[in-house]
């Protein structure tokens, strides 16, 4: 996930070795196969075969203070909201069907109750909207910041789940939604597109997918990775949200829909067919946008506003892990 504080992180990229896809990609190589998880590291959710009960979708996030959300300035009850709205988020880009949540919190021990209360408040609302049972959690306070970590379970719908792994040569890339901005305050208010990737899954073959938390360029990214092939995207085609149009900076509102992320919009790929079906009668109305196609060719293309191809790289945020240790230096 993209954290709303340090802004300008998404043009400092960090190095690649220090970047916490990097440590991923480390432990996902040293992590076996193991026969009753179908899916494992690297996608939105990983997919547990559960004996004679059937395949469980799981996820989780965990959100800080300072990094995620300032508590300080922040009615708890969206943060509470926030933190199950990301990981329903992982579950719906997989088009799964969330079921139960487990909340894990370290609360401030200065007004911990009153916190808690509120936080509850804002995960309770939001578990009812998507008929979610929380099952359980952990209560910890301390004298650090905020902690939230919410674990999200569902299930596969049609069957099976959209992997981000899937995209092919010649397949349309559409976007719900709009995109850049979230700073402003659609990163705590976002409605996790659920039903939209569920009524996507019926209406087409939805080939690969992935929710926009770290920015579009970046989660594009992850998408061709996982599926070893490039794109070609268009910025005029772009859905800009109002929010990024408004925000003013030195980065234009195509940099914002590209690089900003919490958008929390669905990025997918579709063979041309599907694509012209679903722009031409989008299920329940979703606002769809056909920014681009997949090519063969590894590496990402944008056609700028001025119709110039420009590499684009994967903009967005990435915890940079360091290599001191950051102790040392009294951070
Ligand atoms: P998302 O933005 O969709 O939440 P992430 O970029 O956080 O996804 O994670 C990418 C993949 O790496 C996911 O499959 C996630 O479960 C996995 N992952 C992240 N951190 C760890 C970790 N510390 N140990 C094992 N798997 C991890
Ligand atoms: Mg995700």
């Amino acid at each position: 996930m993209r954290p709303v504080v340090l802004l300008a992180g998404w043009i400092a990229r960090v190095s690649e070795s220090r970047s916490e896809f990097a440590f991923i990609d480390w432990i996902r190589s040293r992590t076996p196969a193991h026969p009753s998880v179908p899916i494992g590291i690297g996608d939105d959710a990983a997919l547990l075969r559960v004996g004679q009960a059937g395949d469980c979708l799981i996820t989780v996030d965990m959100l800080m203070d300072g990094v995620d959300f300032r508590l300080h300035e922040t009615d708890p009850s969206a943060i509470g909201r926030k933190a199950l709205a990301v990981s329903l988020s992982d579950i719906a880009a997989m088009a799964g069907k969330p079921f139960a949540a487990v909340i894990a919190l370290a609360l401030p021990k200065m007004r911990g109750r009153q916190v808690a209360e509120r936080i509850q408040a804002g995960i309770s609302a939001l578990a009812l909207e998507f008929d979610v049972a929380l099952v359980g959690g952990d209560t910890n306070a301390w004298d650090g910041p905020l902690v939230i970590c919410s674990t999200v379970l569902g299930t596969p719908t049609s069957h099976r789940p959209v992997r981000r792994s899937g995209a092919k040569a010649g397949d349309w890339i559409l976007v719900t939604g709009d995109l850049g901005g979230s700073i402003l305050g659609e990163h705590l208010t976002f409605q996790p597109r659920v039903h939209e990737a569920i009524a996507l899954h019926q209406a087409a073959r939805l080939h690969a997918m992935i929710d926009v938390s770290d920015g579009l360029a970046a989660d594009l990214h992850h998408l061709l990775d996982e599926s070893g092939v490039g794109a070609i995207i268009r910025a005029a085609d772009l859905p800009i949200s109002e929010a990024a149009q408004r925000i003013d900076d030195l980065r234009s509102p195509v940099e914002h829909a590209l690089g900003d992320g919490e958008d929390f919009e669905l990025l997918f790929t579709v063979s041309p067919d599907d694509g012209r079906h679903l722009c031409a009668k989008p299920p329940g109305g979703i606002r769809l946008s056909h920014i681009g196609e997949i090519r063969a060719e590894r590496g990402c293309t944008l056609i700028d506003t001025e119709g110039r191809h420009v590499p684009l790289p994967p903009l967005g945020w990435v915890h940079s892990l360091e290599d001191s240790d950051p102790g040392e230096r009294g951070v």
